[in-house]
């Protein structure tokens, strides 16, 4: 995947995706399957914004059960079903334990219903999975001490059992977005990072491309497409509103998540906290999860009102001790403290209309697709978004197949659903891992080769035949991650990294645990100064780019 400012500037495009994040890379990989030319820009890197602050769930929607809506329930059940076909190596699965109590609401009883009408909802999800090992697993009843068995590290009092289900969970989903892209990308997309949308082009009531800004070196220049899908999630309004009379986004909620020592081993557990949410069928308060992930453990999410500055959306203290209090009071006891904390995010959910209150968490799912010549005849110009990660290859579908009405272009069908991206292309997962572990086993750790397969699928091949160029690539990063050298010169060749962060947080997820230290963080400087020929000034900004991730930790 190569960065081709010049491409983007003298090519005439069919559409341009502004937004990288999973739902502009899902429209990518859609439209260039239908047979349309393609350009993607990002203003920061692929992935970097919402994408990357999620809770990384792909999840079977069991959330809107409790406000009625089936239809979203198998909607998001089906498309976790996808994820799975079309990047086996990035998902897994992971138990979530839903504790029940004496009341009535929280009930196992009442467990057990909605449980039962779940999977009356999600019937025949696994008849689309030909890997057994990629098919959902069935939930559970759990008695007290199976629960305790599941989370043997928290005490949970009053508990008198509850169930287990299984969601889907992804190790990266910065990859994953990245994995979109750069499938587009090998099918021909123009896809960039670190480039600006700045405004329209108009000519008359058209919008045929865009005036756009290089980031890395400043250069402007206009983008030609015959049509415009602003995918830009919370920055949508800065660039439609000089259009649109009417205001799609009106207001913003941020959510924040914690990383912390590992509090469970194996399972989730989901715990309800005292905030409000919008449920029809209330278990009590908005729930709080506890996710097993990298060795360590997720927990989110915080949701209130944001009108702050958009390019610099951190979890504050206030987030971090929220969500320490909502664990520890929902467990009756302090298990964490600040120094478990080792890192903390916050992305933005954009709201629909003045409706909405921003301190009640809503989690409708709705997504919307906006044609702009049917709403206020400005023609060349459609906006989509709200979609959840999970439903993002959904919503890509359902607007390419709007889009496509308005080319004169034969354009295949979605194929979407069933093609898995070319990283993603392996029929039997286990085997699979099985199999690299034998290939690769002279020269790297079985837990590198796992890792590498987790994060790369089949890229894996192009990462050891770097190995096998220079031998020295093969020697990890540092004592307490698997990553290896190679990854980094992949990374700069191959993943269209532009800074030294992009490979900490993006391309690996080595940032993501806490600061992993100077000698990492230099390592990893020198490898790729050495590529980019970067002086000793900007080895130093790399490094103050890092670190400005951790101004909270
Ligand atoms: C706290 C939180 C937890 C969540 N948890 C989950 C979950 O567990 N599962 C789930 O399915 N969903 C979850 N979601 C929802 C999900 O993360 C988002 O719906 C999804 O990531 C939105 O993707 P997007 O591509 O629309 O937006 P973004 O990821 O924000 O992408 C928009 C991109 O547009 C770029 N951009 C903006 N302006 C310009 C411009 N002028 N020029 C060029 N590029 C531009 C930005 O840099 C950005 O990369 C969560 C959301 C939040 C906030």
């Amino acid at each position: 995947m190569q960065r081709s400012i010049s491409s983007l500037e003298t090519e005439k495009f069919d559409i341009l995706i502004i937004g990288g994040g999973i739902t502009g890379a899902c429209l990518a990989w859609d439209a260039i399957n239908r047979g349309l030319t393609v350009a993607l820009i990002d203003k920061t890197d692929f992935g970097a914004e919402t994408s990357s602050a999620s809770s990384k769930l792909l999840h079977g929607g069991i959330r809107y059960l409790q406000q009625g809506k089936f239809g979203k329930v198998r909607e998001s059940a089906l498309e976790r079903v996808y994820y799975q076909k079309l990047a086996p190596h990035l998902t897994r699965y992971i138990p979530f334990v839903v504790p029940a109590y004496q009341s009535l609401l929280k009930s196992k009883w009442m467990l057990y219903a909605g449980m039962f009408v779940y999977q009356l909802i999600c019937l025949g999800q696994n008849a689309h999975l030909k890997d057994k090992a990629k098919q959902v697993p069935g939930w559970k009843v759990l008695n007290k001490a199976q629960v305790a068995e599941y989370v043997p590290d928290i005490e949970l009092q009053g508990v008198t059992g509850g169930v287990v289900f299984f969601e889907s969970h992804m190790q990266s989903s910065e990859r994953m977005t990245l994995a979109f892209i750069s499938s587009a990308a090998k099918k021909g997309a123009v896809v960039a990072n670190y480039v600006s949308a700045d405004s329209f082009i108009r000519k008359g009531n058209r919008v045929c491309g865009v005036n756009a800004r290089d980031i890395v070196t400043g250069k402007q220049f206009t983008i030609s497409a015959a049509c415009v899908v602003n995918a830009a999630g919370p920055w949508i309004p800065l660039l439609n509103d000089v259009l649109a009379k009417d205001k799609l986004v009106t207001a913003f909620s941020k959510g924040a998540h914690i990383v912390t020592e590992k509090i469970t081993e194996n399972a989730a557990i989901a715990l309800t906290t005292k905030k409000q949410n919008t449920a029809i069928i209330n278990r009590g308060g908005r729930h709080v999860f506890i996710i097993p992930w990298r060795n360590h453990s997720l927990i989110g999410t915080t949701y209130d009102a944001y009108a702050d500055d958009l390019n610099d959306v951190q979890a504050t203290e206030d987030d971090i001790n929220e969500l320490m209090s909502d664990i520890n009071s929902a467990l009756g006891q302090k298990i964490l403290n600040r120094d478990k904390v080792k890192y903390s995010y916050a992305g933005i959910y954009p709201l629909i209309d003045n409706e909405i209150n921003t301190r009640v968490y809503q989690g409708t799912g709705e997504y919307q697709i906006i044609d702009h010549e049917e709403k206020e005849h400005i023609e060349g110009l459609v906006t989509v978004f709200g979609a959840k990660y999970t439903t993002a290859r959904l919503l890509a579908e359902k607007a390419i197949n709007r889009l496509a009405l308005k080319f004169r272009k034969k354009l295949t069908s979605c194929q979407t659903r069933n093609t898995p991206l070319p990283c993603g292309d392996i029929s039997d997962i286990v085997e699979y891992r099985k199999m690299k572990q034998s290939q690769y086993k002279d020269v790297l750790s079985k837990e590198t080769i796992e890792h590498l397969v987790t994060h790369y699928g089949t890229e894996i091949d192009k990462i050891l035949s770097y190995v096998r160029q220079n031998s020295s690539w093969s020697r990890c990063l540092s004592d307490d991650f698997p990553d290896i050298e190679a990854q980094v010169i992949y990374a700069a060749e191959q993943e269209m990294i532009c800074h030294l962060d992009d490979f900490i947080f993006r391309r690996t997820g080595i940032g993501t645990l806490g600061y992993p230290g100077d000698e990492l963080v230099t390592r990893c400087n020198r490898i790729l100064s050495e590529y980019f020929s970067w002086d000793e000034q900007r080895q130093l900004l790399e490094v103050e780019r890092v670190k400005k991730y951790y101004q909270y930790h």
